[in-house]
């Protein structure tokens, strides 16, 4: 039996409860959290508003969870969410310093080391002068690189493209290794292609650009990245945030932030493209487009945090061969 913690929806009240499965923690926090028996309950986990709904899930769950009851017509915002929020209306600059000092209080409540560090992360960057842009205005950001970046969009851009380029080639090299024969030609056919609309998109350089088109960027408009949670996980439950556009050291911890696969590249989507082409019938073709979607586009792309990037071996074939056959 682990501890988890229970609460309403008002916060008012929060009690521990030890419980061995979801049904035992339901029926023993609505008794301490008294709520009436005919009552439908729906556990949601006060983070991030997650509902839980299976046992096997809430065994997943570590002990000093806590959970949040919600009764009829009640919502949850996970505490991640009212964070985001404050943070989006960061751009309005009046607004700033209010935020900062509700963000404060709100760190001499929580007890947790490790949301009180990510807290003071954030209060950093909101001091910081994220908005200037070119390389005259912020000169300290852009120490140690090239001199013909004249702006922080550009390198940025260039770091996306870097990330891009480097699945390209390890695609490429993946292929001449372990595809032969005929097999090999088809495939150097589809790298071609592949890299002809690589270069029609720029090699996706917006994804770190703050200028670029919304749909286009991971960003918003001021530079603020929001780690997606790891590749099998809907959301980042740790609240990683981070503008590498405000300090060169920002600049530089980004590079520890990885743009993942949610389905693999190297143990999923390509053995699957090799497999499709050597046992591709005649009158079939490669379906390119789906092999750079799964490698080059947000559909399976996710930017991570580093604590939230995992290696874990994962669920495998969930790409089939027909998957990039065309007929
Ligand atoms: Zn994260």
């Amino acid at each position: 039996m682990r501890a988890y913690k229970v609460q309403n929806a008002s916060r008012e009240k929060r009690v521990g409860v030890t419980a061995k499965s979801l049904d035992d923690l339901i029926s023993k926090g609505r008794e301490k959290l008294q709520i009436p028996e005919g009552e439908k309950v729906t556990v949601v986990i006060e983070d991030d508003g997650t509902v839980v709904d299976s046992d096997s899930f809430f065994k997943k769950l570590p002990s000093q969870t806590v959970f949040v009851f919600l009764c009829k017509g009640e919502q949850w915002k996970g505490a991640g969410d009212l964070i985001y929020e404050a943070l989006s209306r960061l751009h309005n600059t009046a607004r700033r310093a209010e935020l900062a000092d509700q963000i404060r209080e709100l760190m001499t409540d929580e007890n947790a080391p490790e949301k009180i560090s990510i807290m003071s992360q954030y209060l950093e960057m909101l001091e910081m002068d994220i908005d200037s842009e070119e390389r005259y205005e912020d000169e300290d950001w852009f120490e140690g690189l090239n001199k013909k970046y004249k702006t922080k969009s550009e390198v940025m851009r260039h770091s996306a493209q870097q990330r891009i380029r480097s699945y390209y080639v390890s695609a490429k090299e993946q292929i001449q290794r372990e595809a032969d024969g005929d097999t090999k030609e088809l495939l150097l056919d589809l790298l071609e292609e592949i890299n002809n609309e690589l270069k029609s998109n720029d090699f996706h350089g917006s994804y770190f650009d703050r200028q670029a088109a919304a749909r286009q960027r991971l960003c918003d408009k001021k530079g603020w990245f929001q780690c997606q949670g790891a590749f099998d996980r809907d959301t980042c439950d740790k609240l990683h945030t981070i503008n590498p556009y405000a300090s060169k050291g920002y600049r530089q911890l980004f590079g520890l932030w990885n743009l993942d696969h949610i389905i693999e590249k190297s143990r999923e989507v390509i053995p699957t493209v090799i497999e499709a082409a050597r046992t591709k019938p005649k009158y079939a073709e490669l379906n390119w487009q789906e092999a750079y979607r799964l490698l080059f586009t947000k559909d399976n792309l996710k930017l991570v945090q580093v604590g939230c990037h995992k290696k874990a071996a994962r669920v495998e074939n969930t790409v089939k061969t027909k998957d990039f056959l065309v007929t």
